[in-house]
């Protein structure tokens, strides 16, 4: 039986894009010819060697990833991150000094998690503000013994965003790409590290991509464990153990996607046009107010309230009805949000416009 078509906006794990996950339906039963399946292959086969060193070679090839970086696959999604960053960067200095921006709520928990690692400093915080905007970063608050500066280059709960990145001088810039990576042109050389989880934006969850510069590699102290040492993961090709084959397939297939949309050019221009019509019709209403301050808005989640908060659930309510799903906002700080991460396509956008004109006359 056909379905209604939904629409997922979900912040994530999130929408996959159909073609993907058509293939993987294909191919699930018998991998290339081979009679097993991806999920039944060993994740030290040659079959399965082609599968990550071609996502590598296509993240390079979309991204124009200069050579001195390395690409890490590693368990624990993000937030394993949180502690492997000051595990494998703080011993850079001995000040054992990093630097923090707090700009919402993932921001917070990077430095909470990397308090027992890391003489952990919060340079600036969003919060007086409700985290509607990114504060300015200053160049003389960042203290040049630092081993690191983190910063979360995208807010999913707030919905705000970096739009440039600051020159920190010699401190290595590290951030938490998590719910944008691959969504906008990138000039890495800007930073030491780039870390996202694959659930937002890539593919599958449980996993994290880790972008890290060479030099930065060498500075984990004994004890850290081997699968959060950065150099261990980047020597063994990211294969120190057994690794989640199927996300790394997964991620593959979503890069040549992405390579199919005409790459990351197309794909931001696609997302700012995405963005656009949300936020416009936010601007031009009274019944609907956007959160995040215009000045540093969120091409991936779109976050909005309605004049008569009350009238709240049931937008959700009757948007799920309508096929558009998972629009609560995140629970702890309420509202609706429309994640519209690269999968989205321009007519799921629409529709979500639509109803909100719509929902707005019947309401308003
Ligand atoms: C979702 C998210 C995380 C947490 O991801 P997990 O894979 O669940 O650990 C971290 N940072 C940002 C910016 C996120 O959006």
């Amino acid at each position: 039986m056909m379905t209604q078509q939904v629409y997922n906006f979900g912040a994530g794990p999130a929408m996959l894009p159909t073609e993907v996950m058509q293939q993987i339906q294909q191919e699930l039963l018998d991998y290339r010819g081979m009679g097993v399946s991806v999920l039944e292959i060993s994740h030290r086969c040659k079959e399965f060697g082609e599968i990550i060193d071609s996502a590598q070679q296509l993240f390079r090839e979309l991204t124009g990833l200069p050579a001195n970086y390395r690409i890490l696959f590693m368990h624990g999604g993000a937030r394993m991150q949180f502690a492997a960053v000051p595990l494998n960067l703080a011993a850079r200095n001995k000040t054992r000094k990093a630097l923090y921006c707090e700009t919402g709520n993932f921001a917070k928990l990077a430095a909470q998690d990397a308090a027992p690692f890391a003489n952990v400093k919060t340079i600036l915080s969003g919060a007086e503000l409700g985290y509607t905007q990114i504060p300015q970063l200053r160049p003389e608050m960042i203290d040049q013994d630092a081993a690191y500066l983190h910063l979360t280059s995208n807010n999913t709960l707030y919905g705000t965003r970096w739009n440039a990145f600051p020159d920190c001088g010699t401190v290595p810039l590290v951030a938490d790409m998590t719910s944008e990576l691959l969504s906008r042109r990138l000039y890495f050389s800007q930073f030491g590290l780039i870390f996202a989880g694959l659930q937002k934006n890539l593919g599958p969850a449980g996993m994290a991509m880790v972008i890290i510069r060479e030099d930065l590699l060498d500075f984990a102290t004994e004890q850290v464990p081997i699968l959060l040492n950065y150099k261990r993961c980047a020597s063994d090709n990211s294969l120190t153990n057994t690794t989640n084959t199927f996300a790394i397939y997964a991620i593959r297939l979503a890069l040549e996607w992405l390579k199919r949309q005409g790459g990351i050019d197309a794909i931001e221009n696609r997302n700012e046009q995405k963005a656009a019509i949300l936020y416009r019709l936010l601007d031009g209403s009274d019944f609907y107010h956007g959160v995040a301050d215009p000045a540093h808005r969120s091409t991936m989640n779109v976050t909005f309230r309605l004049a008569d908060t009350s009238l709240e659930q049931r937008f959700v309510d009757e948007a799920e009805k309508a096929g558009l799903y998972a629009l609560a906002g995140h629970r702890s700080v309420g509202g609706i949000r429309a994640s519209i991460y690269n999968p989205m396509p321009l007519e799921g956008v629409e529709a979500l416009a639509q109803f909100m004109t719509e929902f707005a006359r019947v309401n308003g």
